[in-house]
């Protein structure tokens, strides 16, 4: 082939990745982005890996130091306040958009149509047709899934294959550093901070603020709170709004109800600890959502390849999303190096990333199992399921296997 060409649905992080190694090893790339806004207001708190700077380096944006918050320290707290457990374990929280951004500012306008739905992928023979909802089509060599938990390519390929419930929801909030008190602060902020009520768990950690600030006092405090939910008779009535819509398995935070966030201040009083029920509390617009993952069983399909969020979604308990998408995209662009060839790279791509989602999304399950089980009965709760130490808790979160 004298200049290959890749079509690529999705333009966020998993599809710019897979972009820029793909341009840099020499393809003529076109990106397919759904939307026409700024994916950069998604803005959530990420954990980051080593991985992640290596490739981010490599793509030629390096991250720099004040890519994040650091914490060298992870503590649990109990019911009362005191510290029960204390581990030195050093973190870097950063900001999606701190990623994003970067990734999308050093990649060529020409190249990235936004506002491009895709609907359906033909082929024929040793060509990938992308056709999408405007009627317009665009043929190449390789098409990459990067479209994320719900693909389209993916529910044509295998229909059969659906995210699946957790079993518990997840409710996030952010308030500012400013907002914390002195004593709040000096407990919490530059740690990663632990409260296990009965059945749930609570976590907080710093992240920077508006704009990636990450300079002292500008910065934010993130927290996450899983909280077991029935999907059927509960979770919708979470995500509804005063109109009477549901919104899915999730809620756009100004739309939460009061008597829902008000139902969550009770149980922060109830359950957690007073520092993290007093920031739950004074945090504006907390907002739930359900709690899905996702397993593939094939990545590879003729000349289509999953990559991201559209092959394998872990619980967030990995913290391990992006760092994925960015490895998905290396050890695709690294087997078509090795081999020169399309169809041997793609088969060492099947074979090598199905691997290591299956095991990712293994392991992020086994961190969840405790939530999980919330919703059996005791009797029939097994191993992980039926009790966790703060210790083992704090040691094993967010590592992407079990720790050595
Ligand atoms: C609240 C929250 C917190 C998170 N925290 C972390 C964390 O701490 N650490 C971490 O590593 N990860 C985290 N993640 C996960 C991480 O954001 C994802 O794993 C990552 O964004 C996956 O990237 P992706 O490109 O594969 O998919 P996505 O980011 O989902 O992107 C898919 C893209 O495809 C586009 N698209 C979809 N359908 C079509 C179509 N038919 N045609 C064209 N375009 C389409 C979408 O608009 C979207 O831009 C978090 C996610 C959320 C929601």
């Amino acid at each position: 082939m004298d200049c290959p060409r890749a079509l690529i649905i999705g333009g966020s992080v998993g599809g710019l990745f897979a972009a820029h190694l793909l341009r840099a090893a020499g393809w003529d790339v076109a990106v397919f982005e759904r939307s026409r806004g700024d994916l950069a207001d998604r803005g959530a708190s990420i954990g980051t890996q080593r991985d992640l700077f290596d490739i981010m380096r490599r793509i030629g944006v390096p991250l720099d130091p004040s890519v994040g918050v650091a914490a060298q320290l992870r503590i649990c707290l109990d019911r009362r306040g005191a510290i029960v457990c204390e581990i030195e374990k050093p973190s870097i929280t950063s900001a999606w958009d701190r990623i994003y951004r970067p990734l999308r500012a050093a990649f060529p306008d020409s190249c990235y149509r936004a506002g491009m739905r895709l609907e359906q992928v033909e082929q024929k023979g040793d060509r990938v047709t992308a056709i999408f909802a405007d009627g317009a089509r665009d043929e190449g060599d390789l098409l990459i899934a990067a479209d994320g938990i719900y693909s389209t390519v993916r529910a044509q390929l295998m229909p059969e294959i659906q995210p699946r419930y957790a079993g518990y929801v997840a409710w996030r909030g952010v308030i500012e550093e400013s907002e914390l008190s002195s004593a709040e602060h000096a407990l919490l902020y530059g740690r990663m901070s632990f409260c296990l009520p009965e059945g749930e768990l609570v976590l907080g950690l710093g992240m920077p603020g508006r704009d990636a600030d990450t300079r002292p006092g500008r910065r934010r405090y993130y927290w996450i709170w899983f909280r077991p939910v029935d999907l059927a008779s509960s979770l919708p009535a979470l995500c509804t709004d005063t109109t009477g819509k549901c919104h899915g398995t999730s809620i756009p935070p100004p739309l939460v109800r009061a008597e829902v966030v008000c139902e969550l201040h009770d149980a922060a009083d109830a359950t957690l600890a007073p520092p993290f029920a007093a920031i739950v509390k004074r945090t504006p617009q907390p907002f739930p959502h359900g709690i899905f993952d996702l397993e593939s069983p094939q990545l590879v399909f003729g000349r289509v390849a999953l990559l991201g969020d559209a092959a394998f979604v872990a619980r967030p308990h990995v913290g391990a999303g992006i760092t994925k998408a960015a490895l998905d995209a290396q050890g695709l662009v690294d087997a078509l190096a090795d081999t020169g060839d399309l169809d041997a790279a793609l088969a060492r791509y099947e074979r090598d990333r199905r691997e290591f989602g299956t095991s990712l999304v293994a392991w992020s399950r086994h961190l969840g199992a405790y939530l999980e089980a919330q919703l059996k009965p005791r009797a029939q709760r097994q191993g992980a399921e039926c009790e966790r130490r703060p210790e083992i808790v704090l040691a094993e979160y967010g590592a992407a296997g079990k720790p050595a």
